[in-house]
């Protein structure tokens, strides 16, 4: 850390006296560039270090960032100037970074102004500068000040060269995160964090006196569709499965595969017959999914099996439970939900499978 922070010492410091005649000038702006760059390897987030990036061109030039865009092998994170018009920056750099929709743009922050009253901009109205690195690739977009001058310019770009080597160690560090809790094939929780995260929710909700259940999914007669489209096409429903999952539950629902062609849900706040009727829902919808894959299309079912936290009963015991009913929806003939399912339907009609009352479980 010595090291680096003597590097970027003597690097600002040879530019800053080739720049100013003043030592007094010299020696202030120094200081507070080799701070901001140092700070800048302090951080912990790509929004911690956009803002240090923001803080440090007003700092040094009285400049204000206008829009920072990284660009992941993850996706494309945004960050916007909260005062600015969102629609016409959003447009720039959906038009330059080659994105088809908005919604493929993760925001790093939030809270903006109400569009009509702010200023419209185009690309050419803007003034940018170009980050490289092996893992990301960022631009920085900024309006042009009047007397930009080249010490303006050469200042930008050694605040972007400590803002890349921040950014890429931070995405290494985000990688190395998800690698350890993320299943490389679905992009779900994979089971060693689905049992973390049931531990901290379960006690949770033990001592708020919440509610708390668990589905578990099994792909029926999936080694069939692996020796009818190979393991490839196999891969491709796992994918398309758990996006069509993930879709479908809350934001707080947590998804995790939890082995082969099994998956597990932990449904916070959600009680047995809601849980259910989610399941049901999820059933219907696989069953309803058609996958292209290799000119024809796979189609397949899942059973499931729920179960729901208990005073006095473990974690161990929920996932126990919930693998208990899979087994038995297996039993029961496949696509279907267990335990038990009471069809309730209206006296002169028949009952139809995919309309099912679980309120009396
Ligand atoms: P059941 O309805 O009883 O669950 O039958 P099944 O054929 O789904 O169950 P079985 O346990 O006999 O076979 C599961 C198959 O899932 C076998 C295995 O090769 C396949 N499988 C497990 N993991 C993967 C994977 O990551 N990709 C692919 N393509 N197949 C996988
Ligand atoms: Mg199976
Ligand atoms: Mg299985």
């Amino acid at each position: 850390m010595k090291q680096t922070f003597n590097k970027i010492s003597d690097t600002v410091s040879a530019f800053f006296s080739l720049v100013f005649s003043s030592s007094v000038q010299r020696a202030a702006a120094q200081t507070k560039l080799t701070h901001h760059i140092v700070a800048l390897n302090k951080k912990s987030s790509s929004m911690e270090i956009i803002n240090e990036v923001s803080e440090c061109l007003k700092d040094i030039l009285g400049y204000r960032l206008f829009a920072f865009v990284v660009k992941k092998e993850a996706g494309v994170d945004v960050w916007l100037d909260p005062r600015m018009y969102k629609t016409s920056l959003e447009d720039i750099i959906l038009k330059d970074f080659k994105i088809q929709s908005p919604e493929d743009l993760n925001y790093l922050n939030h809270s903006f102004e109400p569009d009509e009253h702010q200023e419209k901009f185009t690309l050419d109205t803007l003034v940018h500068y170009d980050l490289k690195e092996e893992n990301c690739y960022a631009r920085l977009y900024m309006l042009p000040q009047k007397g930009m001058t080249a010490f303006h310019d050469e200042v930008v770009r050694l605040i972007l060269q400590g803002c890349a080597t921040a950014l890429s160690k931070q995405i290494k560090i985000e990688n190395l995160k998800d690698a350890a809790v993320i299943d490389p094939l679905t992009g779900c929780y994979n089971r060693r964090e689905f049992e973390n995260q049931l531990h901290r929710h379960a006690a949770s909700a033990s001592r708020y006196k919440n509610n708390l259940s668990l589905f578990m999914f099994d792909l029926d007669h999936f080694k069939k569709v692996n020796d009818t489209h190979g393991h490839l096409g196999g891969d491709q429903v796992l994918k398309e499965v758990t996006m069509l999952i993930q879709e479908n539950m809350r934001r707080g629902d947590i998804l995790a595969r939890y082995g082969g062609e099994e998956f597990i849900a932990i449904l916070p706040e959600t009680d047995k017959v809601k849980a259910m009727e989610l399941a049901d829902r999820l059933r219907i919808k696989i069953a309803a999914l058609r996958i292209p894959f290799n000119g024809s299309t796979i189609r397949v079912t899942a059973s499931f099996g729920v179960s729901e936290l208990l005073p006095n009963t473990d974690t161990s015991r929920l996932i126990e439970d919930a693998d208990t009913m899979l087994y038995k929806a297996k039993l029961n003939g496949r696509n279907t939900v267990m335990p038990g399912l009471i069809k309730v339907c209206a006296p002169d009609a028949s009952p139809k499978a995919d309309q099912r009352d679980f309120s009396r479980i």
